[in-house]
């Protein structure tokens, strides 16, 4: 398992990985939507980190929370809110605890994505950020359920949540900026999901 100090590591490496891809990310937005969702994500989790300086690592509900409330009030769009409300509920199930393993990732990740689907309302096959996440959940209860060892677990679930991402490239956006081009959104891969699977592989790459 891992400790509150780990998590803020992992929450000021998923920070990084954000930014370097910023312009990936905006560039995908550009070709669906309005072209900020690198903006939009590098700003807030550039706030996260800051939030996060002080923090003694004692209490992982706490940090979940500010990294939450940090995302919900820094970053524009439709993806702020949601990634927002995905860690306020991600906070809630870790609240007073210290320590976190696999099972309680499990946990974790399921409330963050029905606190994402109760915010935006899509289900799979929106063409969203719940096309990488979903999958990825799904694999990781099933490493659980089997007690596959914790990195081979988490591998699958990133590999799961890629194959998610190109997915996304072959159905209609319903929801968000992107379903507004209805079939033309054909052929091009989702911002959201694609920053839902980076965020995922960079906790894999920090654990293993
Ligand atoms: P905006 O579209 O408002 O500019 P962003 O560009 O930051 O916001 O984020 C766009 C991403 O948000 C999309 O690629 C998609 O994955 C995600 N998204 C948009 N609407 C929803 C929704 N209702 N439910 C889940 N994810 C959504
Ligand atoms: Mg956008
Ligand atoms: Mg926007």
């Amino acid at each position: 398992s891992v400790n509150g100090l780990k998590i803020i590591d992992i929450l000021n490496k998923i920070a990084d990985v954000i930014d370097e891809n910023k312009f990936y990310l905006t560039e995908l937005d550009a070709a669906i939507g309005d072209g900020d969702h690198g903006l939009n994500m590098s700003k807030g989790f550039a706030v996260v980190k800051e939030k996060l300086k002080e923090d003694t690592g004692s209490n992982i509900g706490d940090i979940l929370k500010k990294t939450g409330m940090a995302l919900v009030s820094n970053v524009g769009g439709a993806s702020g809110p949601l990634y927002g409300t995905a860690f306020l509920k991600a906070a809630v199930v870790m609240n007073g605890k210290g320590e976190m393993d696999l099972f309680d990732f499990v946990m974790v990740l399921q409330a963050a994505l029905d606190g994402i689907k109760m915010r935006g309302k899509a289900e799979p096959d929106d063409k969203t950020m719940i096309d990488a996440i979903e999958p990825a959940l799904n694999v990781l209860k099933d490493g659980v359920e089997k007690r596959l060892p914790v990195k081979v677990t988490l591998k699958e679930a990133v590999d799961a949540a890629y194959r998610g991402v190109e997915h996304t490239k072959e159905i209609t956006a319903r929801k968000g900026r992107a379903s507004y081009l209805g079939e033309r959104s054909i052929g091009h891969q989702d911002p959201g999901a694609t920053s839902s699977a980076l965020i995922l592989d960079t906790i894999y790459q920090a654990i293993a």
